[in-house]
């Protein structure tokens, strides 16, 4: 969890390289059915360029099935969901039907100014996914993908005006789902300092990962 820009894409990445588990982005989910061109997707997309959360009811049943879909032996790391109470009582519920904990929770913390400047300068490769920033994490190139060679492309949603819309749904409904986690107490909630340098927060997050209770 964290707000936009804070990093949970970039960390979701390492860390499911560093641990072997799946990734399931629900932003990206989302943008990939955006781009299929189905009804669907078109609804999706009224809600993402507003900076508002698509419903619960949308995202619990896309999830549902993506977490379904995607459930092996390592494990999963979500990333960006869950952003409600409501939906973080859903995928409780799933959990404990398909007898799977939830182990841990990493809330990546960021500060209002460090997270305009990181979502105004994202850009992304529409090829690979690859995550660049053209101050902090920059192409060797201009601005095509290191590993492509294609240009990179901006979110429709990563402006200004949209970042700050988001922010205020981070806060009126995710930060919510932080004190949830916190009052269940069944999974470990870590909290990491998100403005420092990209390497030293995986620093930070596997560290607190490799520190987790066994057999939980
Ligand atoms: P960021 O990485 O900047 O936090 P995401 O790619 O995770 O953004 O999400 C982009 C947009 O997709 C959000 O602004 C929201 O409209 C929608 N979205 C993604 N995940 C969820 C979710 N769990 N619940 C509701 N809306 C979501
Ligand atoms: P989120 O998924 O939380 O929205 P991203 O991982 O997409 O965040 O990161 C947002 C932008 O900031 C990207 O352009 C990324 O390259 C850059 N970025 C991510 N983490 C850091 C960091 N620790 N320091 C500087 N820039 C970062
Ligand atoms: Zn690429």
């Amino acid at each position: 969890m964290g707000p936009p820009g804070a990093g949970k894409g970039t960390q979701a990445k390492r860390l499911v390289e560093a641990f072997g588990m799946a990734h399931l982005s629900s932003g990206d989910i989302f943008r990939a059915e955006r781009a299929s061109g189905s009804a669907l997707g078109e609804k999706l997309a009224g809600y993402m360029d507003a900076g508002e959360l698509v419903p619960d009811e949308l995202v619990v049943e896309i999830m549902a099935k993506a977490v379904q879909d995607n459930d092996g032996p390592t494990g999963l790391m979500l990333d960006g969901f869950p952003r409600t109470v409501a939906q973080a009582e859903a995928l409780d519920e799933q959990l404990a039907s398909a007898k799977r904990p939830l182990d841990a929770v990493v809330v990546i913390r960021a500060s209002d100014a460090v997270v305009v400047e990181r979502i105004t300068g994202r850009r992304s490769c529409p090829e690979c996914g690859k995550l660049y920033h053209m101050t902090f994490m920059p192409p060797a190139d201009d601005s095509v993908c290191d590993d492509c060679g294609v240009a990179l492309t901006q979110r429709e949603d990563d402006t200004e005006d949209v970042v700050r819309q988001r922010l205020a749904a981070y806060r009126q409904q995710t930060e919510p789902v932080v004190d949830y986690y916190r009052r269940r107490g069944e999974a470990e909630l870590i909290e990491i300092d998100g403005d420092k340098a990209p390497d030293d927060v995986s620093q930070d997050i596997t560290a607190a990962l490799n520190n987790l209770p066994l057999g939980r």
